[in-house]
């Protein structure tokens, strides 16, 4: 299952299997809604009730000796009601006791295990479930004198009439993770007394090896200090909280590795050794007959899936049936043409959000009821607060659709959001967004905190100029990732192991770095007039609908952001009614239109054309009874997926070669967008040099809005060097309303201006000159960590990795494969070499000096035009090869005419043109030498 990790900023998005939630959705004013106050007295009664009571009327000569024998040992345990009835022994032991009627054996059941209390590590906060995203469904076995779980393979499913059941069976075993020992049992009533203690310590979901895995460390479960906290029994389901301790005698140990990466050590324990957490499990039978129809999923409409083999289609290519993943959102009045739902989908605000940013949050979950409205649903997404007489709220209780805020030290995740499945149909039980204060805190200071721009020279530049057959890493993301992005991929690996899939989803984080610099290019806009509290709100509801979005079972979209041009986006009414992106499941950047006016809509403002359609792909209600009846009208809805609004690009397509499935880009018009934003750093960067850092102030302040800014400008020439040999792809089926060329190249002219606004921004004499007046004040103060500035090292790499880009075997493969399908014309590699050794060697025959900046990205391209002249064979496109020989060749002479007639240069710069001529002439000689 897919699941998406917002980064710093990540949404995880699990699911786990849960069939029903009860009253968890009932609407506030909902009589229903009364349920759980009327309960609490049951349970008040069901905790203490004895059922001892009515033993004593049997008569006891008849009495088999095990009923009585069952009747004595539960005689004197406190009792809880509910689906699963527990006797809990709390005198010399702290064993729950399950009474397993017989008809219960092999019923399927679910558990839904989350931290109440987490560790600060290893995707262990507060709300994470434990183990992994699914936890399959489980049914109870009798064997002998013991129960067994059992997890039916649900990954592998069939019919046992099918032809080809006979070997499915031999194939997909079920798996056995737990034997529970039967202490008594009644004959009578056909009663099992079974221990499942050993269940909730966590073994089963691999809570031990979580623990021991995030922290580090010889950790083991402290029986002595663990046992139930808190147990309920509710009509549908049991919801029981455990408190666990883990004990190291010598404390946390994190992996070297992690450690490496600046990871590990971290974790906010009093004493290493100690690591207490409460789990909360909220188990219950699954129901059967709910009515819920499994929706199949279409490539054109972007939602998660649960999926599984078939063997009713052995004999098909495609083997898999994908359920879309969405809650079971049913009309009460079908024929009304607006009706409340049955169940309406109800979010509570845990206690955690603050006062002050709950309105914001409430906006950013409310947003998403246009989209049902257009179905025909009244108020089908709802917000509450905990209500004031629900004693029984926890917040990792599967009961609840949550929203929850954590505080640690440092960014787990920015946000985060989890959706929990039933196994069988992909239908979302229960879903949480946790929200990480870090998030807020960052966006309430002045100025980012430096992020990765201090990054010096990779070393991997060189390494993408030939075909490297063995990297799954895109160029740009084996480039420029910062150690924090490898941090979270290494820390996602290690989940791996538990089961977790993942998706790489850094909106709320990112955007939090974007929007704190886009705060100081709005001191610099002429007509600003908002207040930092209310642009932090608006951040906030942008990012929680997102997170919503991922909640209802979307995925990402990023070829949202293609729905409307650079200048429509200073539109205030129109980006009012579409939003600044098609869809908010894009990760969009602040609206730099806005940004450089000094006001309109910075964020997205409401969700978007594409969410509203999405959303019509999975809740319209057909009344269909199976997943096959509703075929016909989803093909419907997908066939508009070439409408304006409605492209649809995700994690799969985005930030490699189709420049407009790209993540924070912007506009149908991306490269003049991203001139807007050069701008909009550019006074960003002004603004610092002349007002910042006030007085009594420390330099790093400018600092950090000069580097960040320079960062966030040569991602612009990232995005943009993707038109380079881009290729643009589209989801469209034959015969789709507005159908456009599933994979069409780049057209020339629009590669022509993304190399010009990389060149003239990038390359060029004067990109990234500085006033003199600060560079002796970069000074950062980051916790005492040495920092020299070393600026000719940090601006060298960028540019770099830049050219490097540019040149790599990846784009000029790509370039080579456009220019051929265009019969030849077009954009091709020798205008491509052409107009940048054209600017990177500007100097060379102008008699000027070339400064030390200029002299070492020289020196980089000759470099790199000798390793793609003398390639072996297949590791370049052989046009490649024969370009880099071809210019070498040409270079050498403009080299030596300039060491011959430059008057006006210094020293360095005729030492630099002598040994770059000896060095080629010395390369190519070698040519003549050896044959290649
Ligand atoms: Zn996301």
């Amino acid at each position: 299952m897919n699941r998406c990790l917002t980064s710093a900023a990540l949404a995880i998005v699990f699911a786990i299997g849960l069939p029903t939630i009860s009253y968890a959705q009932a609407k506030p004013e909902d009589p229903k809604k009364e349920e759980p106050k009327k309960e609490e007295p049951k349970k008040e009664e069901g905790k203490k009730e004895e059922p001892k009571k009515e033993e004593p009327k049997k008569e006891e000569p008849k009495k088999d000796p095990k009923v009585a024998d069952y009747e004595r040992v539960v005689k004197d345990l406190e009792r809880v009601n509910g689906p699963f009835p527990l006797y809990l022994r709390t005198k010399n032991s702290k064993d729950i006791l399950l009474e397993l009627p017989e008809d219960k054996l092999e019923k399927i059941f679910l558990i839904q295990a989350a931290f109440n209390t987490g560790l600060d590590g290893g995707f262990m906060h507060a709300g994470m479930p434990v183990g992994a995203q699914e936890v399959d469904a489980f049914k109870w076995r009798k064997n002998e004198n013991k129960v067994w779980l059992v997890r039916p393979n649900l990954t592998y499913r069939w019919d046992k009439n099918d032809n080809f059941a006979t070997g499915a069976e031999r194939s997909f075993p079920e798996a056995i993770l737990g034997s529970f020992s039967i202490e008594a049992s009644n004959p009578e009533k056909k009663l099992y007394l079974v221990n499942v203690t050993s269940l909730f310590y966590g073994q089963v979901f691999r809570l031990p090896e979580m623990v021991a895995g995030g922290l580090g460390g010889a950790y083991g479960l402290d029986p002595e200090k663990s046992g139930p906290e808190k147990v309920k029994g509710f009509p549908e389901q049991t919801v029981l909280q455990m408190k666990l301790h883990f004990f190291s005698p010598r404390g946390a140990e994190p992996n070297p590795f992690l450690m490496l990466l600046g990871l590990a050590g971290e974790n906010t324990l009093e004493d290493d050794r100690s690591a207490p957490v409460k789990v909360t499990y909220t188990m219950w039978y699954r129901k059967e007959d709910s009515g819920y129809v499994p929706r199949m999923s279409d490539p054109r409409v972007g939602y998660f899936t649960s999926d599984f083999f078939s063997l009713d289609k052995y004999l098909n290519q495609d083997r898999t049936t994908r359920y879309i993943n969405r809650f079971n959102l049913v009309k009460k009045d079908p024929t009304a043409k607006l009706s409340e739902p049955v169940k309406p989908l109800v979010w509570t605000i845990d206690p955690s959000i603050p006062e002050i940013y709950r309105p914001a949050v409430k906006d950013g979950i409310l947003r998403w009821n246009k989209a049902f409205e257009a179905l025909g649903f009244k108020n089908a997404v709802q917000v509450q607060d905990v209500p004031k007489d629900d004693k029984d709220y926890d917040h990792a209780d599967g009961r609840y659709n949550v929203i929850r805020l954590s505080v640690a030290p440092s960014s787990p995740f920015g946000a985060i959001s989890l959706f929990r499945t039933d196994p069988f149909t992909g239908e979302i039980l229960n879903s949480s967004i946790t929200l990480d204060g870090n998030l807020i805190a960052d966006l309430m200071q002045e100025h980012m905190r430096n992020q990765a721009s201090t990054k010096v020279a990779s070393g991997r530049a060189s390494q993408v100029l030939l075909r490297s057959p063995g990297r799954t890493q895109t160029d740009d993301h084996f480039l420029f990732s910062t150690q924090e992005q490898e941090t979270r991929h290494a820390a996602a690996n290690q989940m791996a192991k538990f089961g977790w899939s993942y998706e790489d989803c850094s909106h709320a984080n990112e955007l939090s770095n974007m929007a704190v610099l886009s705060w100081t290019a709005l001191q610099a806009a002429p007509g600003m007039k908002i207040s930092k509290e209310e642009y932090v709100k608006k951040f906030l509801a942008d990012c929680v609908s997102h997170e919503m979005g991922h909640c209802l079972g979307l995925r990402h979209n990023f070829a949202g952001s293609t729905n409307l041009t650079t200048d429509q986006l200073a539109d205030d009414n129109l980006t009012n009614e579409q939003g600044i992106s098609a869809s908010v499941m894009d990760y969009t950047p602040p609206n730099v239109q806005a940004i450089l006016r000094g006001t309109g809509n910075f964020y997205m403002p409401t969700i978007g054309p594409y969410d509203v359609w999405a959303i019509k792909y999975g809740y319209a209600n057909f009344s269909a009874k199976t997943p096959l009846a509703e075929k016909f009208q989803l093909a419907q809805i997908a066939s508009q997926s070439g409408r304006p609004g409605h492209a649809f690009m995700t994690d799969e397509d985005a930030d490699n070669w189709n420049p407009y499935a790209v993540r924070f880009d912007s506009a149908k018009d991306p490269l003049h967008y991203s001139e807007r934003v050069l701008l909009a750093h550019k006074r960003a960067q002004d603004y610092a040099v002349t007002h910042l850092p006030k007085r009594g102030e420390s330099y790093s302040k400018r600092t950090e809005v000069i580097l960040n800014s320079i960062a966030r400008s040569v991602r612009e020439a990232r995005n943009a060097s993707r038109f380079l040999g881009g290729v643009v792809s589209n989801r469209n089926f034959r015969g789709d309303a507005g159908e456009k060329p599933t994979l069409a190249p780049v057209d020339a002219a629009t590669q022509r201006q993304a190399l010009a606004l990389i060149t003239k921004g990038f390359f060029a004499q004067n990109s990234f000159t500085l006033p003199p007046a600060v560079l002796d004040k970069l000074s950062l103060d980051e916790n005492g960590r040495s920092w020299t500035a070393p600026l000719r090292d940090v601006l060298g790499a960028q540019q770099q990795n830049l050219l490097a880009l540019l040149l790599s075997a990846t784009t000029t493969d790509r370039i080579a494969e456009n220019v051929y399908k265009s019969g030849n014309k077009g954009f091709g590699l020798d205008e491509h070499y052409g107009t940048i050794l054209g600017n990177v060697f500007a100097e060379v025959g102008q008699n000027k000096s070339i400064v030390p900046l200029r002299r070492d990205l020289q020196r980089f391209a000759l470099n790199a035009l000798m390793v793609q002249a003398s390639a072996p064979q297949n590791a370049v496109n052989e046009d490649v090869r024969m370009i880099a020989s071809d210019s070498l060749k040409r270079l050498v002479k403009r080299f030596d005419a300039q060491t011959k007639t430059g008057d006006k240069l210094d020293n360095m710069t005729r030492m630099h043109l002598r040994d770059s001529r000896d060095t080629i002439q010395r390369f190519l000689d070698r040519g003549t030498m050896s044959a290649r």
